[in-house]
């Protein structure tokens, strides 16, 4: 295939949750072609490896498709929601929309997951991710830090609550480029978070 790069693809974030067509998963088939490696990620997208020089086409063509594409790698992964069971007002689909178009694809010094949910049930398992958020009737609380990985693994903890939806994004922004300017290399952001303090993000993220 000569050389390839990888790329992430994504359904859209909608209420059902990550729901592809048969006309999506087909199309990313026929761009990826015969030989591609396809890979089923942890975090809800799928790594496609495609021809480095036909990368911007294939993204156009998904993106055509309905499909959403980001890079793979140290970066943010687009948002990992839930399924708006409680509709999409209620649960909040606009704001997670929002958030992610803000969020995703951003270089990190560590590859950053954030967590979405619609109500305090939490089924996208928000306090397992790097970011949380959950949305609490008409405002927004979030956690940091959570860490699925390890024999060391640990629920995020509460940093901010009550958030408007104004605040939301511009809050986990902040957090997002205070990791990246002050994480020591490759720190992942639960050690990051441990070790400048919930406190600090707090004033960071106010
Ligand atoms: S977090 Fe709440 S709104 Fe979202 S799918 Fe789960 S129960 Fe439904």
């Amino acid at each position: 295939m000569g050389e390839t790069t990888k790329i992430a693809v994504a359904p859209p974030i909608q209420v059902g949750g990550s729901l592809f067509t048969p006309e999506q998963l087909a199309k990313i088939g026929i761009v990826a072609g015969p030989d591609a490696r396809i890979e089923m990620t942890p975090f809800r997208q799928l790594y496609v490896e495609v021809p480095l020089d036909r990368r911007d086409a294939v993204k156009e063509e998904l993106e055509r498709f309905g499909l959403e594409v980001y890079p793979a790698g140290f970066v943010t992964k687009s948002l990992i929601a839930c399924n708006f069971c409680k509709g999409a007002e209620a649960a909040g689909l606009e704001t997670a929309r929002m958030l992610n178009q803000a969020v995703a694809g951003i270089e990190t010094p560590a590859p950053l997951k954030i967590g979405y949910a619609g109500c305090a049930l939490g089924t996208s398992e928000p306090l397992l991710k790097d970011i949380g958020i959950v949305k609490m009737k008409d405002t927004f609380d979030i956690y940091v830090g959570g860490e699925p990985k390890g024999i060391k693994a640990g629920l995020a903890q509460l940093l901010m609550a009550g958030l408007t939806e104004e605040r939301l994004v511009p809050a986990v922004k902040a957090i997002i480029e205070y990791y990246k300017a002050n994480a020591k290399g490759k720190e992942k952001f639960s050690k990051f978070v441990n070790r400048v303090s919930i406190e600090q993000l707090r004033q960071i993220a106010g």
